[in-house]
């Protein structure tokens, strides 16, 4: 009997490497070739809950996937339905990690906030995902698994969004990241436009270039969060790995539009020297200012901007002659910030190293 071990798994290929392997298998087995082509369209577009499920396959065949490749699952520990439409979803994996996806319904739009680490490593003072410490980079398979389990439910959730902005630093675990870009963005993946995936770091340098250098029109966001070197190193250690100057430098070449996301802590970046410092960045490279109200139930002592100072702190960079906008608070009644279900689960346990469970890896 073939084991799980040995068998390739298929969610881990870019649709092309997929439909090649798929093809090769067929003729090797002595089907069609086609039939290959016909497989990949049940790994993301029309995804199937297993090769049995393919039904438009001959049993046959299906029976000789099974015994060669995986296509495996991540299984749904819990889910948090908020008052405003946003879910949350909370997925175990093989190994009994688990991972976070929040869906934001807005108008037409559905955006999938996605996880690309188990835990996260940079330890940024303000996060929930932070305070629990690194366990692992993601595989492919779990990263777009994330997308393609909450097309398989009752009622499939299809986004029109994929924003990088769940756990973890996707630019850390760039070797997964760059081919769920392919699978998301192709037409026989998930076929979501390049200018609706947003990948968003806190200024992973090699990161930036590897992702500047991908043809299609992903956006970039930056965690900005404090306008100066100073108090961006105490708010985000990794400042001191990748200062604040080559950041904006990087965002400042980066050929598309960039965004600046920058989280609202009271009395700590809010004030007006705050706002044109920030301003002065923003226009550097031409970036959009993305203020987020603090959520409650995050990492550390800090408190919310109140609605007016936020208002302000807006108008304050408005006036400068750079585009801002407040992000809606979503899901305030379920936990909804980065990282906040799984540390509700896990009660808080000790922060952990990344070399406890592994190494980051960067691109
Ligand atoms: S804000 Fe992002 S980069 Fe910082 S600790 Fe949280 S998940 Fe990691």
């Amino acid at each position: 009997m073939t084991t799980t071990a040995s068998r390739a798994n298929l969610l881990d290929l870019s649709p092309a490497d997929a439909e090649r392997v798929l093809r090769d298998f067929a003729e090797s087995i002595g089907e069609q070739a086609y039939r290959g082509s016909q497989t990949v369209r049940h790994l993301w577009s029309a995804p199937a809950a297993s090769f049995q499920a393919m039904t438009d396959l001959p049993l046959a065949f299906r029976t000789a996937l099974e015994s060669a490749f995986t296509i495996p699952r991540l299984a749904l520990a819990a889910e948090q339905r908020s008052v405003d439409g946003t879910r949350k979803f909370l997925f175990r994996l093989h190994d009994g990690q688990t991972i976070e996806t929040v869906a934001i319904p807005d108008g037409d739009r559905v955006t999938l906030c996605i996880s690309s680490q188990a835990g996260c490593a940079l330890q940024c003072s303000f996060c929930a995902t932070g305070l629990m410490g690194f366990y692992r980079n993601l595989l492919p398979s779990e990263i777009a698994g994330q997308v393609r389990e909450l097309a398989l439910l009752a009622e499939p959730v299809r986004p029109t969004n994929i924003v990088f902005m769940g756990m973890g630093e996707p630019l850390m675990n760039w070797k997964a990241v760059q081919v769920v870009l392919t699978i998301l963005n192709d037409p026989k993946g998930f076929a979501i436009g390049a200018r609706h995936i947003t990948v968003s770091t806190v200024g992973v340098l090699p990161g930036i270039q590897a992702l500047a250098k991908r043809p299609e029109q992903f956006r970039l966001a930056i965690s900005v969060h404090a306008p100066s070197d100073e108090l961006r190193r105490q708010l985000m250690p990794v400042n001191i790995k990748f200062p604040l100057e080559q950041v904006i430098d990087a965002a400042a070449s980066f050929s598309r539009r960039v965004t600046f996301e920058y989280v609202m802590l009271g009395g700590v970046n809010d004030q007006p020297a705050h706002a044109v410092a920030l301003s002065a960045l923003a226009k550097r490279c031409g970036a959009f200012v993305n203020l987020i109200p603090l959520h409650p139930g995050g990492a550390g002592s800090y408190t919310p901007t109140s609605p007016e100072g936020i208002k302000r702190f807006a108008g304050a960079i408005a006036r400068q002659g750079v585009e801002v906008a407040v992000r809606k608070s979503r899901g305030t009644d379920i936990a909804a910030a980065c990282g906040q279900l799984r540390v509700e689960r896990l009660r808080r346990r000790a922060p952990r190293s990344p070399n406890q469970d592994g190494e980051v890896e960067v691109a």
